[in-house]
């Protein structure tokens, strides 16, 4: 599609992380043609910025223009790139929390791998992993470690050996400070939320314990009880599909690291060459991990 001059020079000062960049081009030009225009002009690109700038809020967008001001690459400031650097048979996928921030964010994904890594050195597991292989190495081999900062889960924790996202179980807490004003209802994209005569009602069973009710209540009485992770053992994307399994809906962090460590401990102890985590959950369920779970209460 064409573009005015002043358009395309405009667009490209939007602040945006560069794997975003092309995101925002395409976005102008579907406004264009949504438009019937067969170029994109000013109209397209200041709305194209309102729109992310109300999805990415004003305080992210100040920190994505400052570092581009400072002539801060991507590279410098997206820890992921920093934590798979090296030789190492492990992977670690994280959500974008970790270098926007984001509206949704339920927990720092980038403290919990910092915290991964270092068990995962300590308790070698690249050393491991490459003793099982009895073939060169491929992208393939590399034992994937997902962490989402909330249930949108964008990491796609469910097909990665080892997947963790943030949840925030709500809870009706104040109801004499509720107003009725049935902003929770309304942010609830699930339908977990039914207003009632005296506040709303929470429907457990369609809830994804995501906490946006809470976190945009504006009077307190809709708060968050408990935050943790969820965690997921086995998945696998590839030839074959496996969806990891759901090891515990909510723990705390020393959950995840016995979970991880457990997890390790099966591999170690179990796997033959070229076996993954989702092949000893095939084989042996979720049994053995949940044992040392218990074991090390
Ligand atoms: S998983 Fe949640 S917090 Fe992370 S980028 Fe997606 S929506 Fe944002
Ligand atoms: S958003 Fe808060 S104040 Fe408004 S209805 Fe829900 S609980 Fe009540
Ligand atoms: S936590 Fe999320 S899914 Fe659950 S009721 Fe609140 S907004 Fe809905």
């Amino acid at each position: 599609m064409d573009w005015d001059k002043e358009a395309k020079g405009a667009v490209d000062s939007i602040p945006m992380p560069e794997i975003m960049k092309n995101m925002t081009i395409l976005y102008a030009e579907k406004l264009a043609r949504k438009n019937k225009k067969s170029q994109v002009t000013m109209d397209e690109v200041v709305k194209t910025r309102d729109d992310y700038f109300e999805l990415f809020g004003e305080t992210l967008m100040k920190r994505l223009r400052e570092n581009r001001s400072k002539g801060v690459s991507d590279d410098d400031i997206d820890p992921q790139i920093t934590l798979n650097k090296g030789a190492k048979l492990y992977q670690f996928d994280l959500c974008h929390m970790r270098y926007v921030g984001c509206t949704r964010q339920l927990i720092d994904v980038v403290d919990l791998a910092k915290k991964i890594n270092k068990k995962m050195e300590e308790w070698n597991v690249t050393e491991m992993i490459a003793d099982k292989f009895d073939v060169p190495f491929m992208p393939h081999t590399l034992f994937t470690v997902s962490i989402s900062s909330c249930p949108n889960n964008c990491t796609a924790a469910e097909v990665k050996d080892f997947g963790i996202h943030g949840i925030a179980i709500p809870e009706f807490s104040h109801p004499e400070k509720c107003t009725t004003c049935g902003k929770c209802e309304e942010v609830c994209i699930d339908e977990a939320i039914r207003m009632g005569k005296n506040g709303p009602e929470i429907i457990m069973k369609h809830c994804k314990q995501c906490g946006a009710c809470a976190i945009e209540c504006p009077e307190g009485a809709m708060t968050i009880a408990k935050r943790g992770y969820r965690v997921m053992v086995g998945g696998h994307f590839g030839r074959w599909h496996h969806i990891g399994k759901e090891l515990f809906k909510i723990g705390d962090e020393e959950m995840v690291m016995q979970a991880l460590q457990a997890s390790i401990d099966l591999l170690r102890e179990k796997a033959g060459s070229e076996e993954h985590l989702y092949h000893m959950v095939e084989q042996y369920g979720l049994e053995p991990v949940y044992k040392k779970l218990k074991l090390s209460k």
